[in-house]
């Protein structure tokens, strides 16, 4: 049986935590696919409190932070300091892993402004330092924004979420000590850049994610285009795709990756395996 860590996913949304048969058929195929631990990324207050309830159920790691998309100016200091008091409390005590979703979006900044996202991108990594936890990253159209906060402030390592920047990207990620995250876009046989750097990029900075329920495969687009969905399953189906595209089996992609993951998040590996809803 191989072994996967989904190093970025959203499990506490309502697709999956609709009902408690609708998590355990979830959890149950994908721990049927090999998924042996995961990080459940929050975006905010509201789902800080979710994916941790998510988390202790199945015993996964999760991880705590402000999302650029979910910035909201009313409520922003609040749920900032309900946050870091909830970390506080329940470091020690639960599967809290890592601090994400965090990061920076160039593509939205019609909506929210980026010396808004650089102010909350900033504090989410000041606590990832004050921790000394790892960093789950959104990076889209800013790239170089995103390294200049994390090498003023410096992190305890962690993974660019969905990575699909260039090769000097990938470098400059590689050397602030990050892993990159692939997932449903290498499916794409279109998606050529991602697809050949996830060919020849160094082994050991490769993690894989499913984002699910977002970045849909391409096998999932097809099977329902209006609405498609990725699940944690899906892991399975990305491991092997990166095995074919590198040439090596899907069993020494997963021990790798896991590897990796547990090198980028090392309180998933404390951890044991994810279990079935009870
Ligand atoms: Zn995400």
């Amino acid at each position: 049986m191989i072994r996967l860590v989904d190093t970025h996913n959203h499990l506490f949304v309502d697709e999956f935590t609709k009902s408690r048969q609708a998590l355990a058929s979830a959890v149950e195929l994908a721990v049927d696919a090999g998924v042996f631990q995961m990080l459940i990324c929050a975006g905010d207050w509201r789902s800080v409190l979710r994916t941790h309830t998510v988390a202790a159920l199945i015993n996964a790691g999760y991880a705590a932070g402000i999302h650029p998309l979910s910035f909201n100016p009313k409520t922003y200091c609040t749920e900032h300091n309900l946050i870091r008091d909830f970390i506080d409390q329940h470091l020690a005590t639960s599967t809290l892993s890592a601090i994400g979703e965090i990061g920076l979006d160039g593509t939205i900044t019609d909506k929210i402004p980026m010396e808004f996202q650089e102010k909350v991108f900033s504090d989410q990594l000041k606590l990832a330092r004050d921790f000394q936890l790892p960093v789950s990253v959104h990076v889209r159209g800013a790239a170089d924004l995103v390294a200049k906060h994390i090498r003023r402030i410096g992190i305890a390592g962690g993974a660019v979420h969905a990575f699909n920047g260039s090769l000097e990207q990938a470098k400059i990620f590689i050397n602030l000590g990050l892993k990159l995250g692939y997932g449903g876009a290498c499916t794409y046989s279109g998606s050529c850049r991602i697809r050949k750097l996830l060919s020849e990029l160094p082994k050991d900075v490769l993690v894989l994610e499913t984002d699910c329920p977002d970045m849909p495969s391409s096998i999932r687009r097809a099977e329902n285009p209006e609405d498609a969905h990725s699940m944690p399953r899906d892991l399975r189906m990305y491991a092997e795709v990166a095995a074919e595209l590198r040439d090596v089996s899907v069993e020494e992609i997963a021990e790798q990756t896991t590897k990796n993951a547990f090198g980028a998040f090392p309180k998933l590996q404390t951890l044991g395996a994810v279990k079935k809803v009870p």
